[in-house]
Order: C-alpha cells, then structure tokens, then sequence
C-alpha cells in the first residue's frame, strides 16, 4: 500500500515509520534522510542543501521532487511505500498526485500524527541531546515549528478533501501510537 505520514518535527513519523516498514514490507522514503545522506555525501546537491536544512528552512520544491523521482524508480517501490517527509507543502502535494497518477499509481492514505507544540519542543530537545543534528538546535527546532505550521498544516487539508486523511492522536507509548495506525490502515491491508 502506499501512506503518507504527516505530522510536525518531532510528531514521531520517523519511528513509525521504520515499524510500519518492517510491518508491511515496503520501503520507507524519507526525504529528511534522503537530503541528510546528500550532504553527508558532498554531492552538489547536498552542498546546496546543507545550510538551507540546519536553519529549519524547507530545500527547493524542484532539488526534492527530483530526488523523490529517482527514488521512485527503484523497483522495491512497485508494492507500495511509507513516504516520510513529503509533500511539505501545497504545491509538493500537487507534484506528488502529479507524479503518481504518471506511473499509474495514487495514494491509499495519509496519516496525520497530531501532538501539541509543548510535547513536540521537549521531544526535540531530547533528540538534540541525544543525537546532535544540526537542524536540532533552539533556534531552528523554533523555525522548523513555524513553517511545519504555515507551509506543511494546510497539506492535511488537501488529502482530507480527497478522502484519504487518517487524523490520530500521537501522543501515548510507541505502542499505541503503533496500534492506532495499524488500526487506520487495516481497511486497506489488502492493497496491493
Ligand atoms: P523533521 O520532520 O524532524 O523536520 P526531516 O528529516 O523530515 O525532519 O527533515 C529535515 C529537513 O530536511 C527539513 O527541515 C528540510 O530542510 C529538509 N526537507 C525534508 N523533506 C523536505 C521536503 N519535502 N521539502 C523541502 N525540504 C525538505
């Protein structure tokens, strides 16, 4: 099947998106971590990338449609996908159904994991303490908050209007969170 996880930075998207893998046996596209190994790789891309990601901002529509393209043509994509990460704003979920409908395919669901600002900047907090990336720091944790909220919020909208919104609490043990999905995706556990 293919999912959308939506959730603000720090929502846990990431976690649940690497039990759902294991879970449904197909892979998990993230494009956080996509740019994340461009920059480690020093490609020009990821030297493009590099500054615009550690002050929060969101790297050019066009640079991550084009990574998510070449992802796309991968063959382990062909039963489906947890996309991580994208679309992050309005037009990147336009290039995305876009893209889709090219290959013949459409999204099945986007999960949205809601969890209130508090919990989210004390969960970040945490992870910067413990992991030490770049874009963890106060200042753009802040940043990252602001545009999750002005750019990536309204993209809920777009997959309510289409049916395909799943909106649970992301609050709770890894667990819960995890049993609720299971339970927002088990109409769909068929797709192919
Ligand atoms: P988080 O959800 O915690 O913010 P991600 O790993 O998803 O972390 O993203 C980290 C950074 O990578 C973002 O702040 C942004 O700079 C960049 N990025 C990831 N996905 C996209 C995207 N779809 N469009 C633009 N920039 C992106």
């Amino acid at each position: 099947m293919r999912l959308v996880l939506l959730g603000a930075p720090g929502s846990g998207k990431g976690t649940q998106a690497t039990r759902l893998r294991e879970h449904l046996q197909v892979p998990h596209i993230s494009t956080g971590e996509l740019l994340r190994a461009a920059v480690a790789a020093g490609t020009p891309l990821g030297l493009q990338a590099k500054a615009i990601m550690s002050a929060g901002n969101l790297v050019s529509d066009e640079i991550v449609l084009g990574m998510l393209e070449e992802r796309f043509q991968r063959s382990d994509t062909v039963h489906g996908f947890i996309l991580d990460g994208y679309p992050r704003n309005l037009s990147q979920a336009n290039a995305l159904d876009v893209l889709l409908d090219r290959i013949g395919q459409s999204m099945d669901l986007a999960i949205q994991l809601e969890v209130d600002q508090e919990l989210l900047v004390a969960r970040l907090a945490g992870r910067a303490q413990a992991e030490g990336r770049a874009d963890d720091s106060p200042e753009a944790v802040r940043n990252r908050l602001r545009v999750y909220e002005e750019q990536t919020a309204p993209v809920v909208d777009h997959y309510r209007t289409q049916g395909k919104l799943a909106h649970l609490d992301g609050v709770g043990s890894l667990d819960d969170v995890f049993t609720r999905i299971l339970e927002a995706i088990s109409p769909y556990a068929d797709v192919g």
